[in-house]
């Protein structure tokens, strides 16, 4: 066993979520129930640890107005739009109607609907034309992988300095270092954005091996 970094059993994952003031949320639990039951593709909502890890950072750094791609049944856009200033906003792209009508349920249940917002449609094509209403203080990027980079660089000029862009998924299940599959486009393109947001002068970058990898990145008071 590493000295360094703890595997992390199923239940000392389950440990970790009780010793956490939110790892068990009701609403998330059964969100997370109906989302099984479309299937396989259930498996694109975050973690429990990682709800309760977006609420907290959002909460921490006092966000007002946060920007999600890829919001599927709604569990990552709900742990945002908890940890936002009262009169917060989130607005939400995603180009699913029916994944994104099972959010919108369950916004109206978490009484989150009047702080969060669906653009429904391609993000390559809506991304480019939003028109942010203020500086953005959190981005949260959980859609198609190889538009990863593309979606930094057009929003990171709307990120305030201390603003967070967050990328999901940035260890591909571990195929970030498998020697043939990390060839893969969609991994390949992963790879390729971590290794340029760890040497990005007008970020800090850390990535975290907490599920599939989040690639957390602090704007910098140079990153104009
Ligand atoms: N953050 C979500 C999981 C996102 S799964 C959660 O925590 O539950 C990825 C989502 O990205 C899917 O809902 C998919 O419809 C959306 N998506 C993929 N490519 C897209 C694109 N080009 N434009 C908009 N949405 C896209
Ligand atoms: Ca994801």
């Amino acid at each position: 066993m590493s000295t360094t970094h703890l595997p992390i059993t199923d239940s000392l994952y389950r440990y970790v979520l009780e010793q956490s003031s939110d790892g068990h949320d009701p609403l998330l639990t059964q969100l997370r129930r109906e989302t099984q039951a479309l299937g396989n593709v259930a498996e694109m909502s975050i973690s429990p640890n990682q709800c309760s890890f977006l609420s907290f950072l959002t909460g921490l750094i006092g966000a007002r107005y946060a920007v999600e791609i890829g919001t599927f049944t709604g569990s990552s856009s709900i742990s945002i739009a908890r940890g936002l200033v009262p009169g917060g906003r989130l607005v939400c792209f995603d180009n699913d109607f029916r994944y994104t009508s099972i959010a919108r349920r369950y916004w109206f249940r978490a009484g989150l609907q009047n702080k969060i917002e669906l653009r429904l449609g391609d993000a390559h094509q809506l991304i480019p034309r939003f028109r942010s209403a203020g500086l953005l203080d959190l981005v949260f990027i959980d859609a198609d992988k190889e538009a990863y980079d593309f979606y930094y660089e057009t929003l990171l000029p709307l990120v305030r300095t201390n603003g967070l862009i967050i990328f999901d998924n940035m260890l591909r299940g571990g195929k970030v270092v498998d020697p043939v599959r990390r060839n893969e486009p969609a991994t390949r393109a992963i790879d390729e954005l971590n290794r340029k947001l760890a040497s990005d002068p007008r970020i800090q970058s850390l990535l975290l091996p907490i599920a599939d990898g989040l690639h957390l990145c602090r704007k910098l008071e140079r990153g104009y």
